[in-house]
C-alpha cells in the first residue's frame, strides 16, 4: 500500500491534505481549498482561502461573489504553485473548461496528480491536458464505461449547421450548460464558418462575456431578450438546459430543441428532456479517452472517482493495473457533462 494513505486522505465530502491542512475540491466550506475548476460540484462558496487558476478564481467571483485578489486567496497559473506543510502544489491543464487544472502534489518523495475533470479532444475555449506523471493518479471517470464513445466534435457541429439551413423559418435551440460548453460550442461554431450573430439566454450573458475577456473569441451574441421573434428565424440560440421545455422558449419561431451533452449517447435521456436533434458533445473525456490517459500517464496505482467507477476499475484489474475506487459525493453529473 501507498504512503500516500497515509498523508492524502479520502473522505466522502473531498479529498483532506494532512500536512497542508488542505482540501482539494470540498462540498462543503473549508478553511483552505484547492480547486480544480469552476463548475459548481468541484468550486462550492464559503471557503476561507482559495487557491486556483487566475481563471477559475474569476469565475468563482462571477458565481459566488468571492473576492479573487483578496489576500487569503491565490492565483496559480498553470505550472506555478505553492508550498505547504511540506507538500509541493502545482497546478497543470486538464483541457475540460476555461482555467480547469489538475493539481499536482509532492511530498515525501511521491507525486500525486487530481485531475479534476478533463478531456483529451481538443477545445478552442481552453488550454489542452497536459500529461503529467505520477505515482498516484486520481481521475475522474464520468464516462467510465465502454459504452461511451464521443463523435469527432466536427460532425456533431455540422448535424447542428445542416438542421439549421434545413429549416430557414425555424430557430434552433441548444441547450448547454452555461460554464463550458455553451462557450465551447459557440467557439466551434465560428471555427465551422457560422459567422451570424448567435442568440443567447440571458443566464449566458456573464460567463460568455468572462470568456471573452480571458481572449476566447465568440463573435457576435445578441441576447434572446433584445430580439424579434422573426429575426431569429434560421439562426441558432443557445439556453442553460433547463430553459429547453420551458415557457421562455415560446418567445422562438417554432424551435428545433437540440441539446450538447455527452449524455446525449443515451437516446432515453434525449427522449426524457424532448430533444430533436441531441448532439454528443462533452467536456469530460470519453471511454477510450480516459483508458488511454492511464496507459499515458502509467501511475503505479490510479484512483477512480466521480462517475462510472467500476466500469473504469474493472478495466484497470483486467489490464493488470493497480486501482481503487473512491465514492466521493455531491457530484452533479448531468448538467456539465
Ligand atoms: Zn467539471
Ligand atoms: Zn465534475
Amino acid at each position: 500500500m501507498a504512503k500516500a494513505t497515509h498523508w492524502l486522505e479520502p473522505h466522502p465530502h473531498g479529498l483532506y491534505v494532512r500536512p497542508a491542512d488542505l482540501w482539494i475540491d470540498p462540498s462543503r466550506p473549508v478553511a483552505r481549498a484547492a480547486v480544480t475548476h469552476g463548475h459548481a460540484d468541484h468550486a462550492r462558496s464559503g471557503h476561507e482561502a482559495v487557491f486556483a487558476t487566475p481563471e477559475t478564481l474569476a469565475i468563482m467571483a462571477l458565481r459566488y461573489g468571492i473576492d479573487a485578489a483578496a489576500s487569503h486567496n491565490a492565483a496559480m497559473s498553470y505550472g506555478n504553485g505553492f508550498e505547504r506543510g511540506g507538500v509541493r502544489f502545482s497546478f497543470h491543464p486538464a483541457g475540460h473548461v476555461l482555467g480547469s487544472a489538475q493539481i499536482l502534489m509532492e511530498h515525501a518523495g511521491e507525486r500525486i496528480v487530481v485531475t479534476g475533470d478533463y478531456k483529451r479532444r481538443a477545445d478552442p475555449t481552453c488550454t489542452p491536458f497536459e500529461v503529467v506523471p505520477c505515482d498516484i493518479f486520481i481521475t475522474e471517470a464520468t464516462f467510465g464505461l465502454p459504452v461511451f464513445r464521443h463523435p469527432p466534435t466536427a460532425e456533431e457541429i455540422a448535424k447542428l449547421l445542416a438542421a439549421v439551413r434545413a429549416e430557414p423559418d425555424r430557430a434552433v435551440l441548444v441547450g448547454a450548460y452555461a460554464l463550458g460548453k455553451a462557450q465551447r460550442v459557440i467557439a466551434e461554431l465560428r471555427r465551422a464558418g457560422w459567422d451570424a450573430p448567435i442568440f443567447i439566454h440571458g443566464a449566458l450573458e456573464r460567463m460568455c462575456a468572462l470568456y471573452a475577456e480571458h481572449g476566447v473569441d465568440l463573435g457576435e451574441l445578441r441576447l434572446v431578450s433584445d430580439a424579434d421573434k422573426a429575426e431569429m428565424a434560421g439562426q441558432i440560440v443557445l439556453a442553460p438546459p433547463s430553459a429547453l421545455n420551458d415557457r421562455w422558449s415560446r418567445r422562438l419561431p417554432d424551435p428545433v430543441t437540440a441539446m450538447a451533452s455527452g449524455w446525449m449517447r443515451v437516446r432515453q435521456r434525449a427522449r426524457q428532456r424532448m430533444v430533436e436533434l441531441p448532439l454528443v458533445l462533452s467536456d469530460h473525456a470519453d471511454w477510450d479517452e480516459l483508458t488511454a490517459t492511464i496507459a499515458e500517464v502509467n501511475p503505479q496505482e490510479s484512483w477512480i472517482t466521480h462517475g462510472s467507477e467500476d466500469g473504469l476499475l474493472r478495466w484497470c484489474e483486467l489490464h493488470q493495473r493497480k486501482a481503487r475506487a473512491l465514492h466521493l459525493v455531491g457530484r452533479d453529473l448531468e448538467e456539465e457533462a
